[in-house]
């Protein structure tokens, strides 16, 4: 699923998703391709105290045969960043995907990837027919990252030079964590200081935030860029977000049961701020 790519033009990289899911665009945006379910968030996000923590959302247009998303383009200004992204939450799963995947509709490509990484991992029945249900991959995936422990994983990093490094999806512990980050950073302390900042910033707009209460937010990254003089961070990647039925808000700071929607959002946010903290004290 996940294709790695880096297009540079101007300071333009893209860390994650289909390559073909976004444009660039002149005036400082990026163009992503256009989801129902995203584009309404966004548009709510516009009216949340979230917004100064998002991209910017310009409305839509068509390029070619397909529509578009707008979107601030975050790299905007920075010289040669860095850039990590972060997949926030204990599940990387909406509760849908796992009903359909009850089918037994076996995944070869899954089973392939499963094969790379551990072997062992697979019983001798999914080596037999050489599959596995597209459920079994994602959980496995969110268990043998920090993603279930820790509630996000780091899923790549760009460095100044362009290359891009995706090892640390292996991290499991908190320790793990900060080496990396002290690595992103190059121990720069400001840089630290000002990721530590803005995370407990956007954990205050989070409890304000009527837009989180009412959505299970799955999928969703931190955007983490600096260059040599600026850092910040933005909630991006809303494709698999989505609104809660009228009755029901989530706490996301608890562990998640089948059926409680919980995203486990907070609980990743928690972990991050808390080893930016070491990091700063090395
Ligand atoms: P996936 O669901 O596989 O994570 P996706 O197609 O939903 O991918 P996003 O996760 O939204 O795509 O974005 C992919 C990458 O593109 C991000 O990791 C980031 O590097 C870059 N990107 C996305 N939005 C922006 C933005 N507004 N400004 C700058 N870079 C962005
Ligand atoms: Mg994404
Ligand atoms: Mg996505």
């Amino acid at each position: 699923m996940m294709h790695w790519s880096l297009s540079r033009q101007s300071s333009w990289v893209q860390l994650a998703g289909h390559q073909g899911n976004f444009q660039l665009s002149k005036g400082g945006e990026v163009l992503k391709l256009y989801s129902e379910g995203e584009a309404k968030c966004l548009d709510s996000l516009m009216r949340d105290p979230l917004r100064p923590f998002v991209p910017q959302y310009h409305g839509l247009v068509t390029r070619g045969d397909h529509c578009y998303i707008r979107l601030e383009d975050l790299l905007n200004g920075l010289r040669r960043p860095l850039i990590m992204d972060c997949k926030m939450g204990v599940r990387t799963y909406q509760e849908e995907e796992l009903k359909v995947s009850t089918k037994p509709n076996l995944r070869g490509d899954m089973y392939q990837k499963m094969v790379k990484v551990d072997p062992s991992a697979l019983s001798e029945e999914e080596h037999k027919c050489r599959g596995v249900t597209k459920w079994r991959y994602l959980q496995w995936r969110d268990m043998t990252t920090s993603t279930s422990t820790l509630g996000f994983r780091i899923e790549g990093l760009v460095m100044e030079d362009g290359s891009v490094q995706r090892d640390f999806r292996r991290i499991q512990t908190l320790a793990q964590v900060t080496e990396a980050l002290l690595y992103f950073t190059r121990s720069h302390l400001q840089t630290l200081e000002a990721y530590h900042s803005r995370l407990l910033a956007l954990g205050d707009a989070l409890k304000n935030s009527t837009f989180f209460r009412k959505h299970e937010v799955i999928g969703s990254s931190l955007l983490f860029a600096h260059d040599h003089s600026k850092a910040s961070v933005w909630m991006i990647d809303f494709g698999k977000t989505t609104p809660l039925p009228d009755s029901m808000e989530l706490q996301h700071n608890v562990p998640w049961v089948e059926g409680s929607r919980e995203d486990g959002y907070l609980i990743g946010l928690t972990s991050l701020i808390a080893s930016l903290g070491q990091a700063i004290n090395k």
